[in-house]
């Protein structure tokens, strides 16, 4: 089974090669519909920096992935992993459908888009700087000993959730917490709204 925290492109490139994926209800369609956010918008971050793409991969074929999910996550779901189960815990704002994954047992938390070190995006017209906020407010009280994130550094300290709450927090009384006010930088990352 395949289970990502979002369905952006920098997260389903693998899918074509499992035959059972998982995807919030919210971005259902988009797998199975369409995708939001124009090719050309995708392909322009593709390749905004330069880098090594795997062998094989032609920017001008690249197709965003599309395909039918086997499964629909909502807040609150289990998922099995035989010896291990995890919660799917609904973080929308970077994206409609983004969910963090918690792991009660070693209190481990998989951030996806949410948390990591670096600079942290609600600036696409999908996304959304409050909603963000109240989700990054959300993963705050859970127990957490250790952040996987989706991107950058993967040694991240828990501390950094409440940094990045404490971040919004000042954004927003500065009256500012709106979509298209721009870059804040904090140091260690950044919010993009
Ligand atoms: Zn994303
Ligand atoms: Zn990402």
């Amino acid at each position: 089974m395949a289970v990502t925290t979002h369905v952006h492109w920098d997260h389903i490139g693998g899918h074509r090669y499992f035959d059972n994926i998982a995807v919030h209800e919210l971005e259902q369609d988009w797998l199975s519909v369409q995708f939001p956010i124009p090719l050309q918008v995708v392909k322009n971050n593709l390749t905004k920096y330069p880098c090594d793409f795997p062998a094989g991969f032609d920017i001008d074929t690249y197709r965003v992935f599309q395909g039918i999910p086997q499964r629909i996550l909502r807040d609150g779901d289990w998922l099995d992993l035989g010896n291990r189960k995890i919660q799917v815990v609904h973080t929308p704002g970077h994206s409609p459908g983004h969910c963090c994954f918690y792991e009660p047992e070693r209190h481990y938390l998989f951030s996806g888009d949410l948390i990591y070190k670096g600079c942290l995006y609600a600036f696409y017209p999908t996304t959304d700087p409050q909603l963000f906020y109240h989700s990054v407010k959300r993963v705050q009280k859970y127990k957490i000993s250790r952040i996987l994130p989706g991107h950058h550094q993967l040694s991240i300290p828990v501390s950094l959730i409440d940094e990045i709450e404490a971040g919004f927090a000042q954004i927003e009384r500065n009256g500012k917490l709106k979509q298209g006010n721009g870059l804040f930088d904090f140091g260690d990352f950044q919010l993009q709204i």
